[in-house]
Formats: C-alpha cells, sequence, structure tokens
C-alpha cells in the first residue's frame, strides 16, 4: 500500500517525552496478548520488545488473557517491562474448552488421523481451544469490551524497526479493518471442509459478501477452490467492532455448529482471513510494510523505500519472508 502519510509519524526530537505530552490524539486500543503462565520467560521477551520499538512512546494498555488465573510472577514480571496500564484477566470457562455437544469419539479420530499423518499440533486439544477461542471469542471478554482496537502479539516474537507512528489512528482515519505483515499458505490438511463450509454460508448470505471483495487473493479460480492464503493471525492490528458484527459473528456461528475446530483444525488465521477477504472491500485490509515482525521461523522485513532507514531496522530485507515461495505475497499485490 502507500506509504504512511507524515502526520501519523512523532516530532524527530521526541525521544524520551513522556506520551501524555507529546500526543493530541489516540486511539481506542490495547495492545493483547494470550499467554501461560509457563509462556512467562517468552512473553515478558516480547513485551518489552514493543514496548521499546513502538509503545514507550504512545502508551497504550495491555491485556492479558489466559484460561488460568496468570501468577504473581507472571504479573510482576510483566508489569516490570510495561510503562502503561496492564490487566491481566481470566477466560470464561464457556468461552474456551470444548463444547459438550462436540462428539468426543469423532474428535479424538480427527486427532488421532493428524497425528498419524504427522500435522503440527494435530492430537492438541489445548491448541484447538486456542484456536477457537481466537477465532470466535476473545473480543467478546469483558475485559476488551470498552475497546475497539487490538494490536495481537504473542511470546518470543520480535520487533525490528521503530514504529514511530500510530497504526490504529492510520487505520481508523482510513476505514481500515484488518492489519497484517506476513502472509502465507496453511497446511490444507488442517482445514478440509473448511471451504467448503464458506461457500455453504456465502451461498445462504450473499448480502454478507462484499462489493470490492479480496476473493482473488483467496481464490485462483473465483472462488470455486481456496488456495490456502491467509495472514499469519499471531500478528493482527485490527478493529474488533468487525467481528463483533453481524456477518463475522454469523459466519462464525456456523463455522463453529460445523465442528471443525475440533474434528478438523481450524485455525483462527484461514478464519480470520477468509471472513476478512469475504466481507470487507479489499482496501480495508491493510500491509504493514513499516513493521518489521518476526514470528519463528519467519521475518517480514520492511521493503518499503526508505521505511528500513527510517524505522533503524535490524533485520535484513533480502531475507524478508515477502520474497520467500511460501509467502502469499504475490496473491496480495496481484489484487492490488
Ligand atoms: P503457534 O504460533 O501456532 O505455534 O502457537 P503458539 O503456541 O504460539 O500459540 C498461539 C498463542 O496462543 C500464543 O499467544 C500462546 O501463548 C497462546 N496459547 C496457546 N495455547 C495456549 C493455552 O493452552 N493457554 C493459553 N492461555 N494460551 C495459549
Ligand atoms: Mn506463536
Amino acid at each position: 500500500g502507500p506509504a504512511i502519510p507524515e502526520e501519523y509519524y512523532l516530532p524527530a526530537d521526541s525521544l524520551g517525552t513522556h506520551p501524555d505530552t507529546l500526543l493530541t490524539r489516540r486511539a481506542n486500543a490495547t495492545l493483547l496478548m494470550l499467554a501461560r503462565n509457563s509462556d512467562v520467560d517468552n512473553a515478558v521477551r516480547s513485551v518489552r520488545r514493543l514496548e521499546d520499538r513502538f509503545n514507550r512512546k504512545f502508551g497504550y494498555p495491555w491485556v492479558f488473557l489466559n484460561e488460568e488465573p496468570f501468577s504473581e510472577e507472571f504479573k510482576t514480571r510483566m508489569s516490570n517491562v510495561i510503562g502503561s496500564e496492564a490487566t491481566y484477566a481470566q477466560i470464561p470457562p464457556h468461552h474456551w474448552y470444548q463444547p459438550d455437544w462436540i462428539d468426543e469419539d469423532k474428535a479424538r479420530a480427527g486427532r488421532d488421523k493428524m497425528v498419524a499423518d504427522n500435522i503440527i499440533y494435530g492430537g492438541s486439544v489445548s491448541y484447538r481451544n486456542m484456536c477457537r477461542f481466537n477465532s470466535g471469542f476473545f473480543f467478546r471478554h469483558p475485559i476488551l469490551q470498552k475497546y475497539k482496537w487490538y494490536w495481537r502479539v504473542e511470546p518470543d516474537v520480535h520487533f525490528h524497526c521503530d514504529v514511530d507512528y500510530d497504526p490504529f489512528l492510520y487505520m481508523e482515519d482510513h476505514n481500515k479493518t484488518y492489519g497484517f505483515t506476513i502472509t502465507m499458505y496453511e497446511f490444507g490438511a488442517t482445514i478440509p471442509t473448511l471451504w467448503d463450509t464458506t461457500k455453504e454460508f456465502i451461498k445462504a448470505h450473499p448480502e454478507y459478501v462484499a462489493k470490492n471483495n479480496a476473493m482473488g487473493y483467496m481464490s485462483d479460480d473465483n472462488g470455486n477452490s481456496y488456495n490456502l492464503c491467509h495472514f499469519w493471525s499471531n500478528f493482527e492490528i485490527a478493529n474488533m467492532d468487525f467481528w463483533r458484527g453481524e456477518a463475522y459473528s454469523k459466519y462464525f456461528d456456523f463455522l463453529d455448529a460445523k465442528g471443525g475446530f475440533y474434528y478438523e483444525r481450524w485455525g483462527d488465521a484461514p478464519v480470520h482471513s477468509i471472513a476478512v477477504s469475504l466481507f470487507q472491500s479489499k482496501d480495508q485490509i491493510q500491509f504493514f510494510d513499516e513493521i518489521g515482525y518476526e514470528h519463528n521461523p519467519y521475518t517480514h522485513c520492511p521493503k518499503g523505500d526508505g521505511a528500513w532507514r527510517r524505522g533503524k531496522c535490524d533485520c535484513e530485507i533480502k531475507h524478508s519472508f515477502d520474497y520467500n515461495g511460501y509467502s502469499c505475497m504475490r496473491q496480495w499485490d496481484r489484487i492490488q
């Protein structure tokens, strides 16, 4: 996309100035991390990196979610690296655990098959809980109700460049819904029936499909089949009002009722990506080239002219995932 306009950047001499003195405007936004207590080392490192590269200048609050109570150690160590407000909240059990109406024998058979086929997290129920929670529930958490925007952060991710502008305000002013840094192919074996289920949904609800949608990024044959391209959702900057809205709520309920989060291993990444690509216009999706980002094993490094220098990036442009054969940047570029 086009470069971020100058007005969204901080003044060059603002280093060390407190956000409250510096900023005239803030978005209704939070930084958000789902984590286990056992993730504490990597979780603290991620947060410290984003504080250093971005949030120490902007002072957005943090929200941490966990299906168990956070330990005192987690809270103490985390708050020690955060300059703004942090909230540690527990997830209601019915937002997290496998529902009773799921046929456990069928679910177990699905897991066993994926273990036999060597699918990553194929045998894990907790991973499925997490994917379903991130697909349909995090934005319903009571703590998040007051926020419109979130930036999803995971343990042990890296931010390779200074982010000296406010991505939330940029998105708000430009009517964006969803921002990403890395796009790639999903493992087809984790979502055998997701596309057919989606087609069934849009046949029943053609009114939710946006005119200028991004179908051309996800399908090479006008929507007949899914090319497995999705936005890597361990990084997301997005508008929760979209997830809370009618189209996505109905879509999620439809998917959930099919049981594919447990019978298969539907990920929140393809679910979010398909929804935003179909139910929003393609220009409501933002590729954040300026944000250098790494989640093992892949890195996005800014390719934009000057962005790498301006952001004092410590990544190598040549190694950016954008140019990798598994990247879906080609499919993204072709619809621009
Ligand atoms: P991957 O990136 O797909 O390999 O999956 P991760 O292990 O990074 O999990 C994705 C996110 O969900 C991370 O923020 C994890 O900390 C979090 N997560 C995964 N499983 C659980 C879980 O059982 N409980 C909690 N509270 N968080 C989890
Ligand atoms: Mn991860």
